[in-house]
C-alpha cells in the first residue's frame, strides 16, 4: 500500500439513527483505529450535526463525509444541500458519483464532474466513485467505462484536479450484492486508475488513495486491502454494524 495512509469509509446511505451514530463513534474510539487508518463516517445528512458534536465530545478524529452535494452554490433550489452547508456541520469530504446517484437518480458524468468542482471550490475533499456494470464487464468494456467517467471530470476540472481527491473503485455488480470483486479483479482496476492519473501527473498517482467498494466484509477485507494499489475501502452494509466495521478498519492496517 506504499506510503499512503489507508482509508475506511462508512456509507450508511438512507439508514441509521442517532443511537447508531453514538454507538458507532464509541466503538471506533474504543478500538483505537484512527491512528493508523483515516476513518470516515457518512450518515444521512440529518444526522451529521449530531455526529459532529458527538465526535467532538470524544475525539475529533473521525472524518465526516457528505454522501452527495448539490452542484449549485445556493439559492432557490428546494431540497438541495450545498457544499457550504455540509462544511458548516463539520464535513470535510464528500462522495461524488456514487453508483446509486448515477444509476437510480440519473446523475450523468457531467453532473458528477460539476459536483466534484463544487466540492473542491468549497474546500471539501471529493471521493470520486467510478465503476462498471456487470454487462459492461461481460462485454469487455470495464476499462472504457472507467476511462469515460474519469475523463468527464478531467475535461471540466482540469488535469491537476486529483491532487486533492480520493478515488473509489466500486463495480456496480458488487455493491450490496454479497459478490465482492476478487482481489485480482479489484487490483487490476485500481492499477488501471492509478495508471491513468500517472499519465497526467506522476506525483498525484503516487499519493492518491484509491478505495475499493462492493460487498467488503471482515472476511474478505484483508485479502482485498493487501493488494498494492488498494488503499482501503468504501463500506456500505457492513458499516451499519460497528463491530464489523472496526474489524474492516483493523484489516487495513
Ligand atoms: C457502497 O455503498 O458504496 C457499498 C460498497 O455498499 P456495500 O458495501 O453494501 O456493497
Amino acid at each position: 500500500m506504499a506510503n499512503r495512509k489507508p482509508v475506511v469509509a462508512a456509507n450508511w446511505k438512507m439508514n441509521g439513527d442517532r443511537q447508531l451514530v453514538k454507538q458507532f463513534i464509541e466503538i471506533v474510539h474504543a478500538a483505537e483505529v484512527t491512528n493508523n487508518v483515516d476513518v470516515v463516517l457518512s450518515p444521512p445528512a440529518t444526522l451529521l450535526d449530531y455526529a459532529n458534536t458527538t465526535r467532538l465530545g470524544q475525539k475529533a478524529d473521525i472524518i465526516l463525509s457528505a454522501q452527495s452535494i448539490s452542484e449549485l452554490s445556493s439559492g432557490a433550489y428546494t431540497g438541495e444541500l450545498s457544499a457550504n452547508m455540509f462544511k458548516d456541520v463539520g464535513c470535510t469530504w464528500v462522495y461524488c458519483g456514487h453508483s446509486e446517484r448515477r444509476h437510480i437518480f440519473g446523475e450523468s458524468s457531467e453532473v458528477v464532474a460539476k459536483k466534484f468542482i463544487q466540492a473542491q471550490k468549497n474546500g471539501l475533499t471529493p471521493v470520486l466513485c467510478v465503476g462498471e456494470t456487470e454487462e459492461e464487464r461481460k462485454k469487455g468494456k470495464a476499462f472504457s467505462r472507467l476511462t469515460s467517467q474519469i475523463e468527464a471530470v478531467i475535461n471540466l476540472a482540469g488535469k491537476d484536479c486529483f491532487q486533492n481527491a480520493i478515488f473509489a473503485y466500486e463495480p456496480v455488480w458488487a455493491i450490496g450484492t454479497g459478490k465482492a470483486a476478487t482481489p485480482e479483479i479489484a487490483q487490476e482496476a485500481h492499477k488501471f486508475i492509478r495508471g491513468m492519473i500517472a499519465a497526467m501527473r506522476q506525483e498525484s498517482a503516487e499519493s492518491i488513495r484509491i478505495l475499493y467498494g462492493g460487498s467488503v466484509t471482515p472476511d474478505n477485507a484483508v485479502e482485498l486491502f493487501s493488494q498494492p494499489d488498494i488503499d482501503g475501502g468504501l463500506i456500505g452494509g457492513a458499516a451499519l454494524r460497528p463491530l464489523d466495521f472496526v474489524k474492516i478498519c483493523q484489516a487495513a492496517t
